[in-house]
């Protein structure tokens, strides 16, 4: 089945940019959440970074029109029933993506796949509460969306190959890169990434280095675009926090147990960029 019309749900961060992407790519896209401030946020964002890409002659000023004249924004979810493919890339807590998949699962076409941009919730989970957990799957873009080329495309335990390939194509179609990889915590990149910036935070915390010298080690030693302290405070220091605890629960073993200065700083507030302070203040 071609796909024409690819539903988002959750118009936040990754929610435009998958917006973004789809839409740039010549496919119609209803972008749903729950407020129409969200919606007029994810749009104006939208639209500054057709902007960017204009700036740099990537696209014409005709191609940001129809980008943008793609984008269907809706409050209603049974708007997604038109849609041939669903992407839902809410917020980060399992019972917001559980009523969502229920949800979906009643309202799309039995044949159209439900994949998931989560971070770290279980794929096979979000699959069984579906009656299709052949047809869900993990689609894992990164921030942000229009520049990375990494999909991490997450096969649950039920996944079908057909959804595989289905996820592959598109991913291939929207520029990306697919690369697969099977549901465990963490996926491949946050098992491998957040241990490193839990272990940098360690090393802050005994004395070993300040987070400045920490990250020049990472920037002029191992050609990291930035230091590892920089970016978890571009991702949240809270989010890091949750997902290191994902790690712990799921892997068990005491190697990722959370940086006791992850904990005290999320305590008091010092998230990282969005709250103006983290390893850096902004
Ligand atoms: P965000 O907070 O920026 O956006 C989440 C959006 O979901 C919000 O606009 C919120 O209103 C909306 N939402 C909440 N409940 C909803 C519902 N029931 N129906 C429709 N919309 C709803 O979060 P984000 O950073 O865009 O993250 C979204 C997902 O992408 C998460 O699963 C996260 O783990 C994952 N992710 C994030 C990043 C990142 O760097 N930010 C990278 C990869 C994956």
């Amino acid at each position: 089945m071609e796909i024409q019309r690819v539903g988002v749900v959750g118009a936040g961060t990754m929610g435009n940019g998958i917006a973004h992407v789809c839409a740039r790519s010549g496919y119609r896209v209803v972008l749903c959440d729950v407020e129409q401030r969200f919606l007029d946020r994810a749009l104006g964002t939208i639209g500054k970074n057709l902007d960017r890409e204009l700036a740099k002659n990537k696209i014409t000023a005709e191609d940001k029109a129809a980008t943008l004249g793609r984008i269907e924004p809706v409050l209603e979810r049974s708007k997604l029933a038109a849609c041939d493919f669903v992407v839902e890339a809410a917020t980060e807590k399992f019972e917001i993506k559980s009523e969502i998949f229920r949800d979906l699962d009643r309202t799309c076409r039995p044949e159209i796949v439900l994949a998931s941009n989560t971070s770290s919730i279980s794929i096979t989970k979000l699959a069984a509460l579906t009656k299709r957990p052949d047809k869900v799957i993990g689609m894992h873009f990164f921030n942000p969306v229009p520049v990375m080329k990494l999909v991490e495309v997450i096969r649950g335990l039920a996944t079908a190959n057909e959804t595989f390939q289905t996820v592959r194509d598109l991913a291939v179609k929207l520029d990306k890169t697919p690369v697969e990889v099977n549901d465990a915590p963490g996926f491949v990149s946050n098992r491998v990434l957040m241990p490193l910036l839990n272990e940098a935070m360690y090393a802050v915390m005994e004395g070993v280095a300040t987070p400045e010298a920490v990250d020049e080690v990472f920037k002029l030693g191992m050609a990291h675009p930035m230091g590892p302290l920089t970016l978890a405070d571009f991702i949240g220091l809270d989010v890091c926090l949750d997902i290191m605890r994902v790690l712990q629960d799921g892997l068990g073993d005491p190697k990722y147990r959370p940086c006791p200065l992850l904990i005290k700083m999320v305590d008091a507030g010092w998230l990282g960029k969005k709250s103006g302070r983290g390893f850096y203040k902004y």
